[in-house]
């Protein structure tokens, strides 16, 4: 009953007794009983785990069972504070060193870690450029390395952050110290790009499962955003907290102003914004009920609110890690949550747009292309799209139906749209031939369905043999056929009007020795679209 702790610190005895003691948690959840017993023996590890899946007792644990002090790097200073307060609470002896601390909360924090009066020490990355934080951490003693967000190594993903670069460097000052780095991103690209790049070449990797059945995945056109978000709040989830997402600063604005107009609690939070007003937002979304945050991404990293019941997006996402990882912040308490995505032709003009414009060499360009063309399978597949999500992380899906994805749910209705194919390339193809000239959707559109507008006039395109030829479809239809072909990759879009050119593969098509099998409009989607076209 009286046993004095050992030295300084006190006695935390084994991985399990720390769960409970300090924790408060009866059993391990999934791997991370296996991930602490191979960190505490002091190998390293590389750990791929969903938001929500627990990733952050897989090093606090190892770090309070093994001698030292444990070492966190991690990119979201915003929230060191609010971390090592947690840990605090639970009486783990916690401290951080960022920029936003002045010389004596440093020098503090330096001391106590000197004295080995620390379990935990976290870290912003670009620290570990200062050579006096490399000499402080030599001078004292490491129990293990935690690369925290570890994917903000990987130049391939979408979070890219050059400090994380530099931590390759522990592995050569510190050989003996255990190194975890834990993700929530895991496509193998990104993933064989962390071990290389830190070189955890000898680390043992753990892959969990990346679904999250809780969550129900859905993807709409685009017809009126603002008024398909406002419908999804009030139908489905009226007083509940979640998280929109905007491409633009501007959108941002504008669509919590119309949330709040119409009586909900909304916040914008984008990097515009003054560092007092976004932490004034990010903790009234925290604390608050029933909250709205209308966000670009610069918002969520981080971010442990467990009762997000919706994430939305107004534009589409960039990729599909980003959108797994934006998603992800929906029912991390396991509860119903909804993950709703509305795109449009518009999008993939815009973000074609911003990749051909975007900086760096035509490597980057590349990859970005790839991401996005990623995507846009996802939004237009005709299969579940929990399934697709998976495939793409390299994993499968327990059943070829999920039952809690849109697709699942209401299975589209495909068709045979060769013909109809046939009729939108051979515009494409009328134009560039007979007038030299290239077009947008909304022009090929009108000509396929002999719309004698002021622009038809204009350039005579009445003229064209292939005015008319469209009448079957409606203009709702022709823009979801131009998706698909997108996205199908039998069509491509460029230049600042996104104009629509030819692929490769269009040839095929219009040769008639390749199908084309098109996904139906949503009805509610055709009909919001007559009505607004009429
Ligand atoms: P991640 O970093 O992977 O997104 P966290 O480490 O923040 O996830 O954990 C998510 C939530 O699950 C936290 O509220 C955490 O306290 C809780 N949690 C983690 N492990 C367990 C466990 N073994 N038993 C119960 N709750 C747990
Ligand atoms: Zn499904």
């Amino acid at each position: 009953d009286h046993e004095a702790p050992a030295a300084s610190r006190p006695a935390y005895g084994d991985a399990s007794d720390v769960l409970r003691r300090v924790f408060g948690y009866d059993s391990f959840r999934g791997e991370q009983q296996a991930i602490i017993d191979h960190v505490v023996g002091g190998g390293d590890a590389l750990v791929l785990m969903p938001t929500g899946g627990g990733k952050s007792l897989c090093y606090q644990i190892p770090a309070l069972v093994r001698d030292g002090v444990g070492v966190v790097i991690s990119p979201l200073i915003a929230l060191m504070q609010d971390q090592v307060d947690a840990l605090r609470a639970l009486g783990v002896r916690a401290g951080f060193l960022n920029s936003t601390q002045d010389m004596d909360e440093r020098r503090l924090v330096e001391a106590e870690f000197l004295a080995g009066e620390l379990d935990l020490l976290y870290l912003a990355p670009e620290r570990l450029r200062v050579d006096a934080t490399l000499r402080l951490l030599e001078r004292g003693r490491i129990s293990l390395f935690a690369i925290d967000e570890a994917h903000c190594v990987a130049q391939w993903g979408h979070d890219f952050r050059p400090d994380y670069l530099a931590l390759s460097q522990l592995h050569e000052r510190w050989p003996t110290v255990p190194r975890i780095a834990l993700t929530a991103t895991a496509t193998e690209a990104t993933h064989a790009e962390i071990a290389q790049r830190l070189k955890l070449g000898d680390a043992r990797h753990f892959v969990a499962s990346f679904d999250r059945p809780n969550i129900q995945y859905r993807i709409a056109p685009k017809n009126e955003p603002k008024k398909q978000l406002l419908d999804l709040l009030r139908t489905e989830h009226p007083g509940d907290a979640g998280i929109v997402y905007c491409l633009s600063r501007a959108s941002v604005e504008k669509t919590a102003a119309f949330l709040v107009e119409n009586g909900i609690d909304a916040l914008p939070y984008h990097a515009g914004l003054d560092a007092s007003v976004r932490a004034r937002h990010q903790a009234r979304f925290l604390r608050e009920d029933g909250m709205v945050m209308v966000a670009t991404i610069a918002f969520g990293m981080g971010i442990d609110k467990p009762d997000v019941r919706f994430v939305a997006h107004l534009d589409l996402p960039k990729s599909i890690e980003g959108y797994y990882q934006e998603t992800g912040r929906a029912g991390r308490d396991g509860l119903p949550s909804t993950a709703w995505l509305a795109y449009g032709l518009q999008d993939v003009v815009q973000q074609r747009k911003m990749i051909d414009t975007s900086e760096g060499d035509d490597a980057h360009r590349r990859r970005l292309a790839a991401h996005l063309d990623a995507m846009l399978a996802l939004c237009e597949t005709v299969e579940c799209r929990r399934g697709r999500l998976l495939a793409y992380f390299g994993q499968k899906a327990e059943a070829a139906s999920c039952g809690n994805c849109d697709t699942c749910l209401t299975p589209p209705q495909s068709w045979d749209g060769t013909v109809a194919a046939q009729k939108l390339l051979s515009a494409v193809v009328r134009l560039k031939r007979e007038r030299n000239q290239k077009f947008g959707a909304g022009q090929i559109i009108d000509i396929l369905l002999g719309k004698k507008t002021a622009k038809v006039i204009q350039f005579d395109h009445d003229a064209l043999s292939v005015f008319g030829i469209g009448t079957e479809l409606r203009e709702a239809e022709w823009r979801g056929a131009i998706r698909q072909l997108l996205a199908q990759g039998l069509l491509a879009v460029e230049g600042d009007y996104g104009t629509l050119v030819l692929t490769d593969a269009s040839a095929e098509v219009l040769g008639g020795r390749r199908e084309v099998p098109l996904r139906r409009e949503p009805e509610k989607a055709a009909r919001a679209s007559r009505s607004s076209g009429g």
